[in-house]
C-alpha cells in the first residue's frame, strides 16, 4: 500500500481494513488517531447533550436569565426574558443599556462586574408593548461568573423575577385597608364627638334626643359595614361557604320585596315583578341569592333619587340559564363611572351614598356571589334614564 493511500485513510479517520497492509509505525499511528477521533466524538456528543439540557432548563425557567460580558454586551438570554420584556428581536451582541434602556439595571450589572460581589435589587422597568409602555417590577439578582473561552475575563449572570402582580395586589390591599379605616373612622368620630358633648352635659332634652338618633344611625352604619366586610372576605376566601340547593327564583324575589316592603311604602315606590310562566328552580345558595336581589333592589330605592320611583324585576329563563333584570327609572349611572361600579367602595356620589346608608360594597358583593355561582352581572344604563342590572345564572352548577 502506498504511503499516500495510508495517509488518505488517516485523514479520513477510517479504520484500516484487514486487507490493507501498511507499515507498522503507520498502523500504530493510525490506531492512536482512530482512538483520539472516537474520544473526540464522544466528548462532542456529551457537550451537545449538556448544552441541550442546559438550554432545556433555561427555556423552562420561570425566571428570566441573561449573561453579559465585561463590556455589558449580552451573550445569552432565555425565552422567559424575551417574554418578560416583549423583546422584538434578539438582544445578543447588543448592550444591556441598548436593550433595556434602564440606567439602574446597567448600574447593578456594572457593579457586579467591578466588585465581583452578588447584587440584589428591585427595579421598576418600562416595557414597551406596541406603542404603549407598561411599568413592571422585577427583583434582580446578579452574580459574577467566569466566561468560557475568555481566559480570566469575567461576566455577569443576571436573574429576573417578575413581581409586578404581587406588587399590584399589595397596592390593592393597601388601598382597601386605607378605605376600610376611613369608612370606620368617619362614623366612629361622629359618635365620639356627640358622646363627648353629651358627657360634658348642658344639652337640652331635644338636642340630646337628636344626638342619640344620629349616633344610633352611625352605629347602625358601622354594623352594616362590618357585616358587608365579613361577607366579602368570606366570598373572597378559598372556601366561599356556599350551600347549593334547588331554589325557586320567583319565591326568592317575593321574599326580598316583602323584606323591603316598609321602605317601598315610605318612599312611595312601586316594585313590579314580572316572571315568565315557566321559571325553573335553579341550583344556588338561597341566602346569597336573596342577598343579590336585595342589594340590587335596595340600590334602586336608595339611589333612585326621588320618591315614587318605579322598579321592575323581570325573570326570564331558558333551558340552561335564568336571567334577573332589575330596572329602575332613577338618574342612572354616568358613563365614566360605569366601568368601576362593581369595585369595592366605588360610589358615584360618596356623601350621598353614605347618607343613604350605603357601604359602597353592595355591588362588589353582588358580583362575587354571582361569579361564585358561575354567572355574570352587567349594568345597562343611559345616564338620566335609569339603571338596569342584569344577572344571568346557570340553572345547574357544573361538576
Ligand atoms: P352603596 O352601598 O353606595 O349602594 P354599591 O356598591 O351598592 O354601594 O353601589 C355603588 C354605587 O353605584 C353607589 O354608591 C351608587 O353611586 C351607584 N349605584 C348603584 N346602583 C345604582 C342605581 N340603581 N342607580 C343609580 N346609581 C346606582
Amino acid at each position: 500500500m502506498s504511503l499516500r493511500r495510508e495517509v488518505g485513510y488517516l485523514a479520513a479517520e477510517k479504520p484500516l481494513s484487514r486487507g490493507v497492509k501498511g507499515s507498522k509505525v503507520v498502523r500504530e499511528i493510525h490506531q492512536d488517531l482512530w482512538t483520539i477521533a472516537n474520544r473526540r466524538d464522544a466528548v462532542a456528543r456529551k457537550v451537545a447533550e449538556e448544552d441541550f439540557s442546559l438550554r432545556a432548563i433555561l427555556s423552562r425557567m420561570a425566571e428570566g436569565v441573561l449573561i453579559a460580558d465585561r463590556d455589558l454586551r449580552i451573550l445569552l438570554t432565555n425565552r422567559r426574558l424575551h417574554e418578560m420584556f416583549l423583546l422584538p428581536r434578539s438582544p445578543h451582541d447588543r448592550t444591556v443599556m441598548e436593550t433595556f434602556r434602564n440606567h439602574e439595571l446597567h448600574e447593578v450589572i456594572r457593579h457586579t462586574l467591578e466588585s465581583g460581589e452578588p447584587q440584589f435589587a428591585e427595579l421598576s422597568i418600562e416595557v414597551k408593548d406596541g406603542e404603549q409602555f407598561q411599568q413592571r417590577h422585577f427583583q434582580i439578582s446578579s452574580a459574577s461568573v467566569g466566561m468560557p473561552d475568555r481566559g480570566s475575563s469575567r461576566g455577569a449572570l443576571v436573574i429576573f423575577h417578575d413581581v409586578t402582580r404581587i406588587r399590584s395586589l399589595e397596592a390593592v390591599r393597601k388601598e382597601f385597608v386605607a378605605n376600610v379605616s376611613h369608612e370606620l373612622r368617619t362614623p366612629l368620630s361622629i359618635i365620639t364627638g356627640y358622646l363627648e358633648t353629651l358627657i360634658e352635659g348642658g344639652t337640652d332634652e331635644e338636642s340630646s334626643q337628636r344626638f342619640l338618633k344620629t349616633m344610633h344611625k352611625h352605629a347602625h352604619r358601622l354594623n352594616l359595614l362590618i357585616e358587608d366586610l365579613l361577607v366579602l372576605s368570606q366570598l373572597e376566601s378559598r372556601t366561599p361557604g356556599l350551600h347549593f340547593e334547588q331554589v325557586d327564583l320567583v319565591q326568592c324575589v317575593d321574599r326580598v320585596v316583602e323584606q323591603l316592603d316598609s321602605r317601598i311604602r315610605t318612599l312611595q315606590a312601586t316594585v313590579a315583578v314580572d316572571a315568565d310562566k315557566w321559571v325553573p328552580r335553579i341550583e344556588a345558595d338561597s341566602v346569597r341569592l336573596e342577598q343579590v336581589v336585595f342589594n340590587l333592589l335596595d340600590n334602586g330605592l336608595k339611589h333612585g333619587g326621588k320618591p315614587g320611583i318605579a322598579i321592575r324585576i323581570r325573570l326570564r329563563a331558558s333551558q340552561d340559564c335564568a336571567i334577573i333584570r332589575i330596572q329602575d327609572n332613577g338618574p342612572g349611572i354616568p358613563l365614566s363611572d360605569q366601568p368601576h361600579i362593581f369595585e369595592r367602595f366605588y360610589r358615584v356620589h360618596k356623601d350621598r351614598s353614605r347618607d343613604a346608608g350605603g357601604t359602597g360594597l353592595g355591588l362588589s358583593i353582588v358580583k362575587h356571589i354571582v361569579q361564585a355561582h358561575g354567572g355574570t352581572v352587567t349594568l345597562e344604563s343611559t345616564p338620566g334614564a335609569g339603571a338596569t342590572f342584569v344577572v344571568t345564572l346557570p340553572v345547574q352548577q357544573g361538576e
